[in-house]
């Protein structure tokens, strides 16, 4: 580790995420026993699965279903994510709108505000709303470039359908009232967005599905999956139904090994911070706050108190690896800590309780999908970008109304049938992706000093070729 990091006595790297750690790491339910038959089989037990079953169960309780899970719920992503539970759209606008028109792209955009309230009232509902508080979300600009970006966002923003109450443009005295980041020149907040405590969220769900009747297998891993069946490593499971719900793990399935890309993203955790430290960074409440490099920094001041600051420090590793269990190579955990340092100065020597990393699926054109090939039976979703907290439950709602047949608006918004073409094979994917991010750093550091309030022109370049 970097001398420049202090990490407290105790540190952990890995073992799956703090969020995780903060609440015990589960006892394992039980594995598959052999060859079952059931309605609807979903195959992973992140939000995707838990939530397809989750309102499935609620519209026709006396469908049998089973969720296979290979370590335990929300062991993946959906376990160690930012919290940003956003209204932001999971796909770019311009891309829906393209192939289904501008309406269709601005109804799935209304979509995403409603799916941010409905997962706030079922949680508080259901009793999982624990650190669960809506409170907005703070975007900050730090150069004239940013600024520029974050303006002309907002004016795409009002393009695809956000209201005047929707979205908020801040100068600097606004922002200070929030959060104090180090030299922020203005920026823009929006109400619809939710703090989640993504372990407690995750597990307080698939507590709730299973008490409703769904039975979760864990420690059963998929191997392959067929029409109407999964083969697992401990039997097959026969459905009329099958929901592939793998997000970034997709890779993993034989045939969809360039689907989707394993995109890193990592995470540190501070200790919890002095009355002084959280008066010095001037951040109370609830609102998650980013940034507007292209790099892209996420964090979350967290009920107890302390900062989780994340990024895709490495985002992607040579032939899709990573460490499952979430250890983050001692070079990211130092570029976070530094991050956090400019972010909040106040900050820099603050001792860091633990770094994790996790991965989520990004397609090939950057646009989450929901897919049904009705012949063989099989559903998947994924491919939410960031934006899966809000997003897998407005898929899950849709997976309902495809299995039930149910013509609803829901089946006909523009990521309902879509397909992007495959990654590049290696070593072209990694060479592609790992270049493009230390462009989108060299631009990060370029805008830093630029006296323009232009985007640089090697981040215009990298965004072209990236598809972004
Ligand atoms: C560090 C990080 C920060 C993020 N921050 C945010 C954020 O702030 N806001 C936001 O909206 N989104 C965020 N995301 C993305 C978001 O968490 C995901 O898009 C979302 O959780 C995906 O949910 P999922 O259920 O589709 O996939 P996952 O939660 O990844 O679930 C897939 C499950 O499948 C299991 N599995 C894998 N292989 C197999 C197999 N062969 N057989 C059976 N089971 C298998 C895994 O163990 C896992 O539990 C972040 C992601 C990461 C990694």
């Amino acid at each position: 580790m970097s001398q420049d990091v202090r990490v407290a006595p105790g540190f952990i790297n890995g073992d799956v995420s703090f969020w995780m750690r903060d609440i015990g790491l589960p006892t394992q339910r039980a594995s598959l026993a052999g060859d079952i038959e059931v309605d609807v089989a979903i195959v992973g037990g992140g939000l995707t699965g838990l939530w397809t079953a989750y309102y499935l169960t609620k519209a026709q309780p006396e469908l049998e279903i089973a969720i296979v899970e290979k370590y335990f719920a929300g062991f993946g992503a959906s376990g160690r994510n930012g919290g940003w539970m956003s209204a932001e759209p999971a796909g770019q606008f311009r891309r829906y709108a393209a192939a289904h028109g501008a309406e269709s792209a601005r109804a799935m955009q209304r979509e995403m505000f409603t799916a941010v309230d409905e997962v706030v009232t079922v949680a508080q509902q259901e009793g999982f709303a624990e650190d669960l508080v809506k409170d907005g979300l703070i975007h900050v600009a730090t150069n004239g470039p940013q600024l520029a970006r974050a303006r002309a966002h907002l004016d795409e923003l009002r393009e695809q359908g956000w209201g005047k109450d929707d979205v908020f443009e801040l100068g600097v005295d606004d922002l200070r009232e929030r959060v104090n980041v180090h030299g922020m020149r203005g920026g823009y907040w929006t109400p619809h967005c939710a703090r989640v405590h993504p372990a407690k969220f995750t597990r307080g769900l698939a507590a709730v599905v299973e008490a409703l009747g769904v039975t979760i297998y864990e420690g059963t891993t998929a191997e392959s999956i067929a029409p109407r069946a999964v083969r697992t490593d401990h039997g097959t499971v026969r459905a009329k139904y099958v929901v592939q719900a793998l997000e970034g793990y997709t890779h993993s399935l034989p045939r969809q090994e360039r689907r989707l890309l394993p995109m890193n993203s990592s995470m540190i955790v501070t200790e919890r911070l002095t009355e002084q430290q959280l008066d010095a960074i001037g951040w109370r409440g609830a609102e998650l706050v980013g940034d507007m490099a292209h790099g892209f920094t996420y964090m979350q001041r967290t009920a107890d108190g302390r900062v989780a600051l994340g990024g895709r420090a490495v985002p992607y590793d040579f032939n899709s690896s990573f460490d499952e269990r979430g250890r983050t190579a001692d070079r990211s955990v130092g570029m976070l800590s530094k991050r956090l340092g400019e972010v909040f100065p106040a900050l820099r020597n603050v001792q860091i309780d633990h770094s994790w990393s996790g991965v989520l699926g990004v397609p090939r054109d950057w646009c989450a999908a929901v897919n049904f090939d009705r012949d063989a039976g099989i559903l998947s979703a994924g491919g939410y970008v960031g934006h899966g907290l809000s997003g897998t439950n407005l898929a899950a709602r849709t997976l309902r109304d495809l299995i039930l047949g149910e013509q609803t608006d829901l089946v006909r918004l523009p990521w309902v049938g879509r397909t992007a073409r495959n990654w590049e094979p290696e070593p072209l994917r990694w060479i592609g992706a790992t270049a493009l991010y230390a462009v989108y750093r060299a631009a990060d550091g370029r805008e830093n000093h630029s006296q323009s309030g232009k985007t640089d022109v090697l981040a215009r370049a990298a965004n072209v070729i990236s598809g972004r």
